[in-house]
């Protein structure tokens, strides 16, 4: 049994858009147990869908396409279906009906291309468009099925969710489940965890693997059963047995970022924090910002250019300055200092490093939190410079506050 995606639009073979319902299908058919071994991308042409389509339903059992549903002229599935599966197009009154209904209770006008959008492959299976006006559907065509989703990426999920899962499991028999759970680390490589857990990465079910990002390293364990709660069970001694060896370098689970994991921190604590970042653009700032609880715990940044920044917007000491230069530790832990103060914050971030982090003789990068007993400082470290040498650097200044929160030891 194999399932095979089509997604449709001239503009994702421009490149205008990226594709990422492929990619949420994708993952959603995994969870079924349903494999998947082609993707296909169309532009809005009947021909070129027909033939995209009459390949994939001679080989796959389930044929998922998305997009070009809509009432426009270059939206084309439903004749593309029609063709593939060689039926007429019929207009389905009931359909007509919900359109039109949709139209008066937004008080907009129906205009007679939405007429097309009642028009289905004759025999296919209307699937209900609650947040949309394009309907859905799914036609049988020689025991395999092609089911057309609109393009838009929440009416197409919604749909999934709601009636496509539930109707491919109940079809094709698909009990079992594929459950992963995330373990996030911060503050150890790859290689390290690598070393510390080769032998669980050669169990079958469930696997354990890594995938590393810029700062932080996933550890993935996925496990197949034939229900949710079995699935659970083989995955909680592994999990347990992986947090046992990678200890506190786990901060999170699944989607949890480790600003979120900071900001929940900080609020239960509630602690307020201040940064001074001369080292990630003001992109640490947004971080924080972006998270659940920022409004309670994140107090406000000051992204700072250059030495005289440090003077005029800290207040920085002219001695300490001309004595240590920046980047120095001194220098990050009275920048932290005064973050701390001018912020009225319960604590003090401040990541200070060079103009050019990746240049050949280039200083290291300070990290430091001050608190109201002092400052404590992350082990300076070697920079990077693009978006992967900031995400580096944001996770060890941020775990520097969350090792603090916790009493854990730093460095
Ligand atoms: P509509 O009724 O809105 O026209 P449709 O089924 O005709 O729906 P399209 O016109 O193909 O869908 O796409 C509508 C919008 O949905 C696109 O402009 C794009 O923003 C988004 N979209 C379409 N296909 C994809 C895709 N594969 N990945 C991500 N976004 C997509
Ligand atoms: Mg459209």
């Amino acid at each position: 049994l194999q399932a095979e995606i089509v997604t449709i639009g001239t503009e994702l073979l421009l490149g205008e858009i990226v594709d990422t319902n492929a990619a949420w299908i994708a993952q959603r058919l995994a969870t079924i147990g349903l494999n998947h071994y082609y993707t296909t991308t169309v532009g809005d042409n009947l021909a070129r869908i027909t033939e995209v389509l009459r390949h994939a339903l001679a080989r796959s059992e389930v044929v998922i396409t998305t997009g070009g549903l809509g009432p426009t002229v270059d939206d084309v599935t439903r004749e593309a279906v029609a063709a593939a599966t060689e039926r007429p197009l019929v207009l389905d009154e009931s359909l007509l009906e919900e359109i039109a209904c949709f139209f008066a209770r937004r008080q907009a006008p129906m205009t007679e291309n939405n007429r097309k959008q009642a028009c289905l492959p004759q025999g296919a299976r209307v699937i209900h468009n609650p947040v949309g006006t394009a309907p859905a559907f799914a036609v049988e065509h020689q025991g395999h099925v092609v089911i057309s989703l609109p393009g838009v990426p929440h009416e197409m999920k919604h749909l999934m969710e709601t009636e496509v899962i539930p109707y491919l499991r109940e079809r094709f028999g698909l009990h079992s489940v594929i459950k992963s759970r995330v373990l996030r680390t911060c503050g150890i490589g790859e290689s390290v965890i690598d070393s510390k857990i080769a032998d669980l990465m050669r169990l079958t079910n469930p696997t354990v693997g890594t995938a590393a990002h810029p700062g932080q390293t996933d550890v993935r364990i996925t496990a197949k059963a034939e229900s949710l709660e079995e699935a659970l069970a083989l995955i909680a001694p592994v999990e347990a047995e992986l947090r046992a060896r990678l200890g506190d370098y786990v901060y999170g689970v699944d989607q949890e970022s480790l600003s979120d994991v900071v900001s929940r921190l900080l609020a239960q604590g509630g602690l307020r924090l201040a940064l001074a970042d001369m080292a990630t653009q003001g992109e640490l700032a947004q971080w924080l910002a972006g998270s659940a609880q920022s409004a309670i715990a994140f107090a406000g940044a000051t992204v700072l250019s250059g030495i005289l920044s440090l003077r005029v917007t800290l207040d920085l000491d002219e001695a300490l300055l001309a004595q240590y230069g920046c980047p120095s530790q001194p220098v990050a832990d009275a920048a932290a200092q005064a973050a701390r103060r001018l912020h009225g914050a319960d604590l003090g971030l401040a990541l200070i490093g060079p103009e050019d982090p990746s240049a050949p003789d280039a200083p290291p990068v300070y990290c430091s939190l001050a608190t109201a007993h002092g400052v404590i400082a992350a082990p300076p470290r070697r920079g990077r410079s693009g978006p992967a040498g900031r995400g580096w650097l944001m996770h060890l200044a941020l775990d520097l506050v969350r090792r603090h929160l916790l009493g854990l030891p730093i460095g």
